[in-house]
């Protein structure tokens, strides 16, 4: 009996390990729905297939390539590991071969995933007639072969950022490539939204400007993961109409979908054994057993604390090269790709990581993955539940639940995962900040008429505002870009800024750079003496020079980790959209001030309190948007200020982790703040922010649904078994002076009447 089958029977016949499990899902084997391979296709890529063993394509790969044969924007939703590359590499190569005057551009997020499907262009283009050049263009591009990439390069693969800031602004260097474009391919496009979907909607925009001067049209092709909205998300980014390919027509094989609840340890707080701790153990019986093995952590921490644990569990000491490694972001590339080539050749037998291997980075395929702690997205657990899973035989996905209210939701309601998915991926290209940023972008690239439109942005304001500043000058009905600077440079895609805090060890005479940082994280992540963890070492910051951006750090054993506060003040400066009733809603505009102004220290294993220290940073301030509902007097009747203030206090814990559920965002992309006389209302007021600069179109979208929202809320609260309030719905009770859970309850009661 194979390894793994023996071990789930093992924990099938083990009534303790069956307490914990909400539920067990087999994803049965099932059969592919295939078609004859299109005759409108080239003939020599249909041997190029044949040669590599494939005879027929799925369904779905052929009702795309139809498609985009038909000159229709394309976009398909399919799952990992069915074969979704085809769906845009056929037609484009097909049309390639027919046309080699013609160019393609594709785009991935990240520069891990154009390498790999770089490498698959070649293997698939290898033996046609006709030469085809297919290239990565990104930071790491040879400078000697860039040239020859602009020229010549049939199919460009980069990422948004680099499209931004290198090949856009130097569009007269790419003119065969923006005359001749036929086709733009974007892959993973569920990874566009929130910030960074809004940012890349608007590089979209500006690379549909430049192929009109250069008088190309491109179609669109674009893939990606399920989301409830497929359809309107690809609208979003490139604005013309599309159609929508969503069934799967990939055979799968067997999946064991594993749903579990660490045991509770205190039934009346709500306290359950650490996700962590419950992975470890079973991660532990995993590798013993020598079935590779991948576990996804939420943090960064988690990596290099189960990394840790299960070095310990395993008994290897520190130090030793071992056969299990940790991988997230702030390793250097070298250390990367050698932990990858490990996995791809079975040496490595568990890793540890962060969703930075959810994508599609080439690791091949393991027997099992354990994620600890609901991964944040129903389209990501699929994504990282799919690194599990030969094309024979069986494989295992767990999803160990912890204490948060969302992971109970989950875990609680397993049909909301194995059903429809409810997740909306959302994005503003409106957003001013980011808007103005690109139409600065464009105004450098090619001179805006006076009444040009951006997409379907109408800018005519911020051109006027930009030449008001003296960075556009009007002339002859044209806006002219006059500043010496270049500003592609100094906008990130990924966050409101792109400077990082460099690491440095000092620990010895010569000190290096052993991992970095972004700038936001910093005062929570390397404050003066935080404990920072990389590589299962333990270093402490010596000191954070915030001005210069470095962290400096000496190694240490220690026995505990550090969690940093964070404590705000909110502003509203504007109404949006207001309405009035039993309870008032709206959303505008707010300042918030944020300042992280203490740690506490946490001991490994029993995770108490150690002790606390005080931080000493500069405050940072933000504008946004929120989304905020407060209570006039006649709503709340009889209820007391504190029972209010407990009330609010348990609502503002809990409702970002649920609206973040809906909304396909991050728990830390949505901040709440509860003030029970709001200087702006003069009443109870709970407030929902964007927790970027400007928003990116979750408070809108909160104004229009909460009520979706606040009835998940409600269900969480109803479900969650302990008495007064607990870290599984509203947080550590007595936070405001009474209890909180049912003063939650009564407030949702009066928004929902
Ligand atoms: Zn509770």
């Amino acid at each position: 009996m194979p390894k793994l089958t023996e071990l789930l029977q093992q924990w099938k016949d083990d009534p303790a390990f069956m307490s914990n499990v909400t539920r067990w899902s087999v994803v049965p084997e099932s059969e592919g729905d295939y078609y004859d391979f299109p005759d409108y296709l080239e003939p020599q890529l249909h041997e190029a297939l044949m040669r590599r063993g494939i005879e027929k394509l799925y369904s779905h790969q052929a009702k795309a390539i139809d498609a985009v044969l038909q000159d229709n924007n394309v976009v398909v939703v399919t799952p990992t590991a069915s074969g979704k590359t085809l769906c845009y590499n056929l037609p484009v190569i097909s049309s390639l071969i027919r046309d080699s005057s013609s160019r393609a551009l594709y785009l991935f997020p990240t520069k891990a995933l154009s390498q790999d499907q770089v490498t698959e262009l070649r293997e698939l283009t290898a033996n046609l007639d006709t030469n085809l050049y297919c290239h990565t263009y990104d930071g790491d591009t040879e400078p000697g072969l860039r040239q020859g990439i602009r020229r010549s390069g049939h199919i460009v693969v980069t990422n948004p950022d680099m499209l931004h800031s290198a090949i856009l602004p130097h569009h007269t260097k790419w003119v065969q490539l923006f005359q001749n474009l036929k086709y733009i391919v974007i892959d993973e496009m569920h990874q566009y939204r929130g910030v960074f979907g809004s940012h890349v909607a608007n590089v979209i925009r500006r690379l549909k400007r430049i192929c009109a001067f250069y008088g190309s049209n491109p179609k669109f092709i674009l893939c990606s993961a399920t989301i409830a909205n497929p359809g309107e998300l690809a609208a979003l980014l490139i604005e013309e109409p599309l159609q929508v390919v969503a069934e799967n027509g990939a055979p799968q094989a067997e999946k064991h979908f594993i749903f579990y609840n660490p045991p509770t340890i205190n039934p009346e707080l709500g306290l359950r054994r650490s996700s962590l701790l419950e992975a470890q153990g079973l991660a532990g019986e995993l590798i013993r057993r020598d079935i590779q093995t991948i576990i996804f952590t939420r943090s960064r921490l988690g990596v290099e604390v189960l990394l840790t644990y299960l070095r310990q569990g395993l008994k290897i000491r520190p130090g030793e090269d071992s056969a299990i490694k940790g991988y997230r972001g702030g390793y250097l590339p070298r250390e990367r790709r050698a932990i990858e080539e490990g996995l791809r050749r079975g040496t490595v037998k568990g890793v540890i990581s962060t969703n930075a291997l959810e994508l599609g980075i080439d690791i091949g395929a393991l027997d099992a993955c354990l994620m600890t702690g609901y991964p944040g997205s129903i389209a990501s657990t699929w994504q990282q539940a799919g690194r599990s899973g030969r094309r024979s035989g069986i494989s295992l996905a767990v999803l160990i639940a912890n204490s948060e209210p969302l992971n109970q939701y989950i875990v609680a309601n397993p049909d909301y995962f194995f059903g429809r998915t409810p997740e909306r991926a959302l994005a503003d290209p409106d957003n001013l900040i980011i808007l103005t940023n690109h139409v600065r972008c464009a105004a450098f690239e090619l001179p805006f008429d006076k009444y040009e439109q951006f997409g379907r942005a109408n800018i005519g304001e911020i051109l006027q505002f930009l030449e008001d500043e003296d960075v556009l000058y009007l002339s002859d009905n044209r806006y002219h870009w006059m500043e010496d600077t270049y500003p592609a440079e100094e906008i990130s895609l990924r966050s409101a800024t792109r400077e990082n805090v460099v690491i440095v060890d000092t620990t010895d005479r010569q000190p290096r750079v052993i991992g970095e940082v972004d700038r936001f994280s910093a005062p929570m992540l390397v404050h003066d003496e935080a404990i920072y963890m990389h590589g299962g070492r333990q270093f402490q910051v010596e000191k954070l020079d915030f001005e210069e951006k470095k962290a400096y750090v000496r190694q240490v054993e220690v026995n505990y980790f550090t969690d940093a506060n964070l404590s705000v003040d909110l502003k509203t400066l504007e109404v949006f959209e207001e309405e009035s009733g039993k309870v008032n809603r709206a959303w505008g505009d707010v300042r918030i001030n944020a300042l992280v102004s203490m740690f506490k220290k946490i001991r490994f294993n029993t995770h108490e309190n150690l002790g606390s220290g005080p931080v000493d940073l500069p405050e940072t301030e933000m504008h946004t948007t929120a989304f905020w509902i407060s209570f006039p007097p006649a709503a709340l009747e009889s209820m007391s200020l504190s029972t209010v203030q407990s009330g609010l206090i348990g609502l503002a814990n809990l409702l970002p982790q649920v609206a973040a559920f809906f909304l396909m965002g991050d728990p830390r992309d949505l901040h709440a703040v509860s003030q029970v006389k709001a200087p702006f209302t003069e009443l109870p007021t709970l407030f929902l922010y964007d927790n970027f600069p400007g928003g990116v179109g979750y408070s809108a979208e909160l104004y229009r649904s909460y009520r979706e929202i606040i009835r998940a809320a409600r269900k969480v609260i109803s479900d969650c078994q302990c008495f007064e309030g607990c870290p599984s719905c509203i947080g550590p009770a007595y936070q405001g002076g009474e209890p909180g859970k049912q003063q939650a309850f009564q407030l949702i009661e009066v928004i929902l009447q």
